[in-house]
């Protein structure tokens, strides 16, 4: 078997890929292991998806089910229950599947594989092991789709999205969210959900206090909960236990590598998913990726958008090996900037799509700054924003004909740059 392009995953990123792949005129097939397509999209029911592209306000699953019913009206096959095992770099993606074991060719492959969350064992809180630790998207799953309620009162380690939405759900569902407890001094998801999924629902969030043991026999009976210093060193005798039967993790979102690894792909070590460069390849020619597999998106719009533009390429390389490799100019960034994605410009192949930056930063500043893309002498794009706030990508469009302009005259050095305006 042989096809054009193969989409690994159907989650808003592999959907738009594949769709945008086949409108190059690529033969494509998207491979998921789950027995129904749209990623994580299917058990996230609440409202907020599309806003930019739909111009409406969908929950999740409406928003894949405008992906799918496009995937219908073309010739995409549409492989579920098909778990890609291994991918070798001259493109034959293993794939256990209810039909069998096959090895397909690929001219090209996006991967789309999303993102896990980190569990319990990666942040390593002390203390017994009894059942009632989740991490938040699996109550996510339990709740929204399986329509069963893990517990009665709650206590929710981190402050991210995820565990925000699902403090209000499991309050609507009527559980208890005794607290939300985060170590940072800030929130690291989106302040309109602790608008309106904590302040709302009156759940206290306690900044800057982390939980240092779990204890319980058979089931979490109670946690203790210490405040931290400047250091985030436990503040141990302002330590307290708190009753409760369930502790839900909301602690980080981790691309979903282990493919892309034992590709031999160069991994970002702050974003933990793929190098890319302005086409979404990866450091493995022919192997392009998007979506949260190469870095955690706040909105699923932007995903969608990096799916098209990476299912737009590789239908493209698929077509004319030529032209994609070396010589490539490094992206750099100075703090506060924590992440640039992407994070290297191929020089041998210029387009008229903009050139598209998502960048992260580890701090918020909730003042006026100055965002800057910078050669060693020249400046190539400067913009005001009027705060950063780790939560929130800062997405940047930029003009094409850049790329030429590196080509000709080679920056020795080319680096983004946040400077605090007051
Ligand atoms: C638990 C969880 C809950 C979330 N909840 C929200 C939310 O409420 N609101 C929000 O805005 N965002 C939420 N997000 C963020 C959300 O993931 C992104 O907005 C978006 O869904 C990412 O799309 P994606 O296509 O990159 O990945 P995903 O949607 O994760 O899709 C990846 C797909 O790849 C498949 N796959 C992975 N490995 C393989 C393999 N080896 N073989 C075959 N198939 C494979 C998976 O089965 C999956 O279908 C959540 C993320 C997670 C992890």
């Amino acid at each position: 078997m042989i096809y054009d392009v193969v989409v690994i995953g159907a989650g808003p990123a592999g959907m738009a890929a594949a769709i945008a792949a086949h409108d190059e005129g690529a033969r494509v097939l998207i491979l998921d292991r789950n027995n129904e397509p749209g990623g994580i999209l299917p058990q996230c029911i609440h409202a907020g998806f599309g806003a930019r592209r739909f111009k409406q306000d969908l929950p999740g699953p409406l928003y894949a089910y405008h992906f799918l019913n496009e995937i219908r009206k073309r010739e995409i096959e549409l492989w579920l229950e098909s778990f890609v095992m291994d991918i070798s770099p001259s493109r034959r993606v293993t794939v256990l599947s209810p039909k069998g074991y096959y090895e397909i060719e690929a001219r090209s492959i996006v991967l789309a594989m999303g993102c896990r969350e980190r569990t319990r064992s990666q942040i390593n809180i002390p203390g017994t092991h009894p059942a009632g630790v989740y991490t938040a998207g699996t109550v996510q799953r339990m709740i929204n789709r399986e329509n069963w309620m893990p517990g009665k009162r709650f206590i929710i380690l981190g402050s991210g999205d995820i565990g925000m939405i699902m403090a209000r759900r499991i309050t609507i569902e009527g559980g208890e969210v005794l607290r939300v407890v985060e170590a940072l001094p800030y929130l690291t998801g989106l302040r309109r959900n602790y608008v309106q999924c904590l302040q709302d629902f009156g759940i206290p969030l306690f900044l800057r206090h982390t939980i240092t043991r779990i204890d319980g026999y058979e089931r979490v009976e109670r946690v203790e909960i210490t405040p931290l210093d400047e250091n985030f060193c436990p503040i141990k005798d302002k330590s307290e236990w708190v009753d409760c039967d369930t502790l839900l993790l909301s602690v980080g979102l981790i691309p979903e590598n282990e493919l892309s690894r034992r590709l031999g792909i160069v991994l970002d070590p702050v974003t933990g998913g793929p190098v890319v460069d302005q086409f979404s390849q990866t450091s493995v020619y022919g192997i392009f990726a998007a979506g949260n597999v190469v870095h955690i998106y706040d909105l699923v719009d932007d995903v969608s958008d990096h799916g098209e533009l990476a299912g737009r390429f590789a239908a493209r390389f698929a077509k004319n090996l030529a032209l994609w490799s070396e010589p490539s100019l490094s992206i750099g960034w100075n703090f506060p900037l924590r992440s640039v994605v992407p994070q290297k410009i191929l020089l041998s192949k210029t387009t008229e799509e903009p050139l598209s930056f998502f960048l992260r930063v580890h701090t918020p500043w909730e003042s006026s700054v100055t965002l800057s893309l910078r050669g060693e002498d020249s400046l190539f794009f400067q913009k005001k924003l009027p705060y950063v706030r780790p939560a929130e990508m800062i997405s940047v469009s930029l003009d094409p004909s850049l790329v030429q302009t590196w080509k000709n005259h080679p920056p020795s050095r080319l680096f983004w740059e946040i400077t605090y305006d007051s």
